[in-house]
């Protein structure tokens, strides 16, 4: 395992073991219930709007250290950008999972979400990645339905 690797891991436990803006909150806009049966990670992400942009980020649930911290990256990544924003930001951060070319794991938009650069390596845990943000895109689309990773 190089540097890069090992910091990687580190920031990945970090937030598996003491993830952000975690729990449900009071009040809330918006929220969908997301599921990966695949490795039954299961989450709730609510958002708050303040007209076009993400006023707060939670997310409830348990799961693997990746889903985990992938929604917590997420929920400080996307706090304080718009709703289009925050779907460019999904675009590339799933560009970079899952290995697409062209996709650059070290543009600065992606910050501490380039830690999962890895995860293209193994494709069954890119679901686990990527849960949060299909979950806060139903959020933000309002779909009442659970999403899942199938
Ligand atoms: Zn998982």
């Amino acid at each position: 395992m190089d540097e890069i690797d090992a910091l990687y891991q580190e920031v990945i436990l970090d937030h598996y073991k003491r993830p952000r803006n975690w729990g449900a909150p009071e009040h809330c806009d918006r929220k969908a219930d997301g599921h990966n049966p695949l490795c039954g990670d299961r989450m709730t992400v609510y958002v708050d709007l303040d007209g076009e942009r993400i006023a707060d980020v939670h997310v409830d649930g348990a799961g693997c250290a990746i889903s985990v911290a992938s929604a917590s990256i997420m929920s400080e990544t996307v706090k304080g950008h718009t709703v289009a924003e925050a779907q460019q930001l999904f675009d590339k951060f799933h560009a970079v999972v899952t290995g697409q070319t062209g996709a650059d794991a070290n543009d600065p938009a992606l910050q501490k979400l380039a830690v999962f650069a890895g995860v293209a390596e193994y494709p069954a845990r890119v679901k686990c990645a990527t849960l949060a943000w299909h979950t806060v895109n139903a959020a933000l689309s309002d779909q009442g339905d659970t999403v899942t990773t199938e």
